[in-house]
């Protein structure tokens, strides 16, 4: 298979070896700054420098201990994102594995990282696209920080509706009790990090943290590329 050579952003040819995002168009990128996030969810809303706890965390309570994302869910980054998912541009993997893995080496203690999990999608959404982008994701990220992760672990039970199109007081209700765990002997006192695409309320993320802390797991770190 032949891969572009091009820039996915500007279309002109990527100088960078390997990559898919030409050197002046990762400059104008969205990433999110490591200081002024929330110390709980990583959310950069407040723009503070030094940590603080925003309102979410304070008073709605998180499953996860911790989430870091890379960049904004905007512009370029959000069109980029777009082509992985639905158009198959799948050699930005490379490109979005440089993203994560900055943001996790920041964030977390990566070498306590026992595991890495992808967010499962749900069945028929996956038979209908063929492939899980988190899957990709997990799996790049697992192989630059030298963790292991499955796949088999975290699954999907019942059919909620889409996230997307419910107001955000109605998302944490609609995933309640939506995942599971497959294998719990692999579980008790690790600590793992969840790999999501998109990170937008955090109430899926939040719930597949209570499934995996209600299966044995020490902590539960999430990290998204997007928020
Ligand atoms: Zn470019
Ligand atoms: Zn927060």
């Amino acid at each position: 298979m032949v891969w572009p050579r091009d820039c996915e952003v500007c279309s002109r040819p990527a100088d960078r070896p390997g990559r898919h995002v030409c050197s002046d168009c990762l400059e104008r990128l969205p990433f999110i700054p490591v200081d002024g996030c929330c110390r709980r969810c990583g959310c950069d809303v407040h723009r503070l420098d030094g940590e603080f706890l925003c309102e979410e965390c304070r008073t709605r309570g998180r499953g996860f201990d911790r989430a870091a994302s890379a960049l904004r869910y905007e512009g370029d980054a959000e069109k980029m994102l777009k082509n992985f998912k639905f158009r198959r541009h799948l050699w930005l993997r490379d490109d979005f594995a440089d993203w994560l893995e900055a943001c996790a080496r920041a964030r977390f203690k990566t070498d306590e990282i026992d595991l890495l999990l992808p967010v499962p999608l749900k069945f028929f959404r996956r038979i209908d696209r063929g492939y899980n982008q988190c899957d990709y994701l997990a799996e790049a990220l697992s192989r630059r920080l030298g963790r292991p992760f499955s796949k088999s672990v975290l699954k999907r039970v019942g059919s909620p509706a889409r996230q997307s199109e419910l107001p955000e007081k109605e998302r944490f209700d609609n995933v309640r009790g939506t995942f599971a765990v497959g294998k719990t002997d692999v579980l008790a006192g690790k600590t793992v990090l969840v790999v999501d695409d998109v990170m937008t309320t955090g109430a899926t993320l939040s719930e597949c943290a209570k499934t995996l802390k209600a299966a044995g797991c020490a902590k539960v770190w999430c990290i998204s590329l997007l928020r």
